[in-house]
């Protein structure tokens, strides 16, 4: 019984903290800095090994504690741990109190983790502990620092923490108490941390492949995340870096040792293939503007009135010298909605839709096509190519555009069908038939031609487009 008060008016100095009295409501304890007498946190604190005010301590802040490490989680003064978060099973953690327990012991449970207990000391802290522990999975840690706790009396906890684990506990479980087990092993710690494919780097700790950011383990003097370029060999796929600020990727990659803002490319988890932003000529060399350069020239613009068929172009006409049967690639990144035969003079037509990075998407459409070698639902990239231009003499043309959504939607839902080749109206005004400087960037259609209207939906000539978009 002597023992038991002895300890009862110990109970506030272990509370009392600079980082404990900081907290908010914590049952009275807080405000108690006295080194006598039971005090409102020795009533709060003996009722049998209840946690009483002690869990509603919260988080002392980053700096307070054990020298800035510790942590955002709840966790109360005193605590010191040599890593946080934990990055290796092996742990050591201590406790300071100034005051002489007669057993203390600390108790730890956690996800996956049986509540295991570390104990046996006596005598004045700081008491330290190094241990392994076995079994947990990656997750919230709490430590219990517990007092009087032997034969059969259940003790008082004194102080709590909670810190996070990234690794798995080690699945040896050696001897018991202090030692043994061994650090994660590098698979191991590719599990527990999700890295794609169960995949790691090893570092030599020379060659410093992971910049020395690495984890130490037990088969890897670093243990690091794969690189992007495994991630690209894993997944067969093309890797780039995002930046964290072009968007390629929007941020959502992979995070690897050497792309740290994410490892983006096609079919690689968690990362969106580039989209958008990223346009091309569909002719040519796909990148010189306005058509495509190696000849290729604008033909008829958007918006030109052709008495010949009765109203204003609605879409761009590219062509040159021995344009039948060249290569039409895809001018971005996107979806083949429509790839069909086309009863007009178009005689195939595809369409495709192409994500942008605001989330929204516009869609191009390519007529005069005399071959298409791209089936609706199939991916393509900026570049694919989709078919081959018609033979139609030396008036073998491409006849294409950029249609915001709404535009895109009608032909899609008609097959292909109703993207006319011009309107009902008279057009720009002067607007000469391959006057490029005067053309509209966009135009909106108006009136009937030959039984076909998209009359008030908007059109976007594609070279505007594809060079404020240009890859
Ligand atoms: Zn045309």
């Amino acid at each position: 019984m002597r023992s038991r008060l002895f300890l009862l008016a110990m109970l506030p100095l272990a509370c009392s903290s600079p980082g404990a009295s900081s907290s908010s409501g914590s049952g009275g304890e807080g405000g108690s800095s006295s080194t006598t007498g039971p005090g409102t946190g020795g009533a709060g604190m003996g009722g049998g090994g209840g946690m009483g005010g002690m869990t509603s301590s919260t988080g002392v802040g980053p700096g307070s504690g054990s020298g800035g490490s510790l942590p955002m989680l709840p966790c109360d003064a005193g605590f010191a741990f040599d890593s946080n978060p934990i990055t290796s099973p092996i742990l050591t953690v201590s406790y300071t109190n100034q005051t002489p327990y007669a057993y203390v012991n600390m108790k730890v449970t956690g996800p996956g983790a049986p509540a295991s207990q570390w104990g046996g000391v006596g005598g004045s802290g700081p008491y330290t502990w190094t241990y392994t522990v076995y079994g947990y999975d990656p997750g919230v840690l709490t430590f219990t620092f517990v007092e009087g706790e032997n034969g059969g009396n259940p003790g008082n906890p004194v102080a709590q923490c909670q810190i996070e684990a990234l690794v798995e506990g080690s699945t040896n479980p050696g001897s018991s108490g202090s030692g043994g087990g061994g650090q994660a092993s590098c698979a191991d710690l590719a599990q527990a941390n999700g890295w794609p494919g169960g995949t790691f780097t090893c570092d030599d700790g020379t060659h410093n492949w992971c910049a020395g950011t690495g984890t130490p383990t037990s088969d890897c003097v670093r243990c690091c995340s794969p690189s992007c370029g495994v991630l690209a060999q894993l997944y067969n796929s093309s890797a780039s870096c995002d930046d964290g600020n072009n968007g390629a990727c929007k941020g959502s990659g992979v995070l690897t040792w050497d792309c740290k803002a994410g490892c983006c490319g096609p079919g690689i988890p968690n990362s969106q293939p580039p989209t958008g932003g990223a346009f091309g000529y569909p002719v040519g060399d796909k990148s010189t503007s306005p058509a495509g350069g190696a000849g290729w020239q604008v033909w008829q613009v958007l918006g030109h009135y052709w008495d010949v068929y009765g109203g204003a172009h609605l879409a761009e006409d590219i062509g040159k010298a021995g344009a039948a049967n060249a290569a039409v690639s895809s001018v971005a990144d996107g979806v083949v909605l429509v790839s069909a035969p086309n009863g007009s003079s178009y005689v195939n037509v595809i369409l495709i839709q192409h994500p942008m990075p605001d989330g929204t998407s516009v869609c191009s459409f390519y007529g005069h096509l005399a071959t298409r070698t791209v089936s609706p639902g199939q991916t393509v990239k900026r570049g694919d190519q989709i078919g081959t231009v018609l033979d139609q003499g030396s008036n073998s043309h491409l006849h294409y555009f950029i249609a915001p959504k709404s535009l895109c939607d009608k032909i899609a839902g008609l097959n292909g069908g109703g993207a006319c080749g011009y309107d009902g109206s008279g057009g720009v005004p002067g607007l000469g038939h391959a006057d490029l400087a005067n053309a509209p960037e966009s135009y909106t259609a108006s009136g009937t031609n030959n039984g076909c209207s998209l009359n008030g939906y908007q059109i976007l000539a594609p070279h505007d487009f594809i060079d404020a978009h240009h890859f």
